[in-house]
């Protein structure tokens, strides 16, 4: 069960998520890892039951080691600390809870903003991956400008009364919970009259719709709410603060995406660009050895951001334009990758064959998050999201130019006028 592992040395922490590991994992997995076995790791994945594995991988705290573990998961470390486990974890390529908007972002905002009631009530089945959590954030006239978002939320006693329609929104067609940003007051600016709540997937006047992309897979859906009743008791933050609670979610989504937050990591075999090299070591065409090279350099220029921004953190320091820097690089370079994977697999690299990840059932494919079932196209398609989802490449340079270098601000007329004065398509 999960316990306060932070006075302990790294060597007992490492040591700590070794014997849980060997304790936990299926026979001989951790064995198959030490001899390179890859196609026996995909036989015992696909043999594993996979939410019993996720509900003893939570409760011990190793999926989220920076929680705090009085709410049941959680090791209370500090990154530096969480990182020691986590590479434990990733050497062992444990299977990854599908949970990720809820570990990535939603645990660290309950974290920071909710009540000691709510941090009991939620954290434990957001780490187990019982429950599942979305991000309602985006809608169609407001993704990039989320503050100027229209879904309202009306007070009636001890409860909001929410009507509006979100779009984009990840997992909602799996989720119990989901992070809502809603309109409270139209009549301050955009930034003003937000007010942040956690809303449940299962109440009357939810309806969610799939929405499929260009890999075939639906991993996302357009959400309506018709005047869908929410407990003051779960709002996050004041009333008209919930800009302030939605930078917390937005600067944890941009750790995650970028690989810095990832607590346990990809659970597939090895690095794409590690396969690329083993692959492909002999290739003549200087262009391709090139581009191989630039995709070497990539990776490591990441990992050396993740790097400095995981070294901020442990110094105490918020998490600040870091997020914005890795999540850039990390996308465009992913892009470059999966380009360059097509290219080099030649005719192959148009072939398909992949299996969705989240079946229509809504049950995990296991075997596809191997890499046998991912093929360079599915990778390739999947990866042209990378530039927007979390914040599209224009708005991070938007972001760095201004924080980082300290450029004037991206004009915005609609700054300060009342949010029901700002002309709107709709
Ligand atoms: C795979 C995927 C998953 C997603 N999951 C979620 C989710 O779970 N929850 C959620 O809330 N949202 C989610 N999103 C939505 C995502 O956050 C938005 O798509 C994104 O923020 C862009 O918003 P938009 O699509 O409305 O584009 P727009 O904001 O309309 O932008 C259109 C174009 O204009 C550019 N642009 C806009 N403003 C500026 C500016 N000021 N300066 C320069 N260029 C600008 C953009 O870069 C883009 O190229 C997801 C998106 C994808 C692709």
């Amino acid at each position: 069960m999960a316990a306060d592992l932070s006075a302990r040395s790294n060597d007992e922490l490492r040591e700590y998520a070794l014997t849980w590991l060997r304790d936990n994992l299926p026979a001989g997995w951790m064995e198959a890892i030490d001899a390179g076995d890859s196609a026996r790791i995909s036989e015992l994945r696909v043999a594993q039951d996979y939410q019993e594995w996720c509900t003893r991988f939570g409760e011990s705290g190793l999926a989220t080691p920076t929680w705090p573990a009085e709410y049941g998961a959680g090791l209370s470390l500090s990154p530096s600390q969480a990182r020691i486990v986590a590479d434990v974890c990733n050497r062992y390529r444990v299977t990854r809870p599908m949970n990720i908007i809820g570990i990535g972002m939603g645990g660290p905002t309950v974290i920071a903003w909710a009540s000691e009631e709510l941090k009991h009530r939620f954290l434990r089945g957001i780490a187990t991956n019982e429950e599942i959590w979305c991000q309602l954030f985006s809608e169609p006239g407001a993704g990039s400008d989320v503050s100027g978002l229209a879904t309202r939320a009306e007070r009636d006693g001890d409860e909001w009364v929410v009507t509006g329609q979100k779009v984009w929104t990840s997992l909602a067609h799996l989720s119990r919970y989901g992070m809502l940003l809603a309109r409270t007051d139209p009549d301050v600016p955009k930034h003003k009259g937000l007010t942040y709540f956690v809303v449940d997937m299962h109440a009357p006047g939810v309806e969610v719709r799939p929405l499929r992309q260009l890999t075939g897979d639906a991993e996302f859906n357009e959400v309506f709410f018709e005047e869908v009743r929410i407990p003051d008791a779960w709002r996050l933050g004041p009333v008209g603060d919930g800009w302030r609670v939605a930078i917390t979610t937005l600067m944890n989504e941009r750790v995650s995406l970028s690989g810095a937050g990832s607590v346990i990591g990809d659970s597939s075999a090895v690095r794409p660009i590690d396969r690329i090299i083993a692959h492909h070591r002999g290739i003549a065409d200087p262009n391709l050895r090139q581009r191989i090279v630039q995709a070497w350099i990539d990776e490591r220029l990441v990992a050396l951001n993740n790097q400095r921004a995981t070294d901020k953190r442990r110094r105490g320091a918020e998490v600040g334009p870091e997020g914005s820097i890795t999540k850039l690089q990390s996308a465009e370079a992913n892009q470059r990758l999966h380009m360059l994977e097509v290219d080099l697999a030649g005719a192959a690299g148009v072939a398909w064959e992949g299996r969705p990840l989240v079946g229509g059932d809504g049950t995990m494919s296991y075997a596809a998050v191997d890499d046998t079932s991912r093929t360079a196209a599915r990778l390739f398609l999947r990866s042209r999201a990378n530039t927007i989802e979390g914040g599209t490449s224009e708005i991070m340079r938007n972001i760095l130019g201004e924080r980082v270098l300290g450029l004037p601000k991206d004009p915005d007329p609609s700054r300060d006028a009342a949010w029901k004065d700002v002309p709107r398509n709709g």
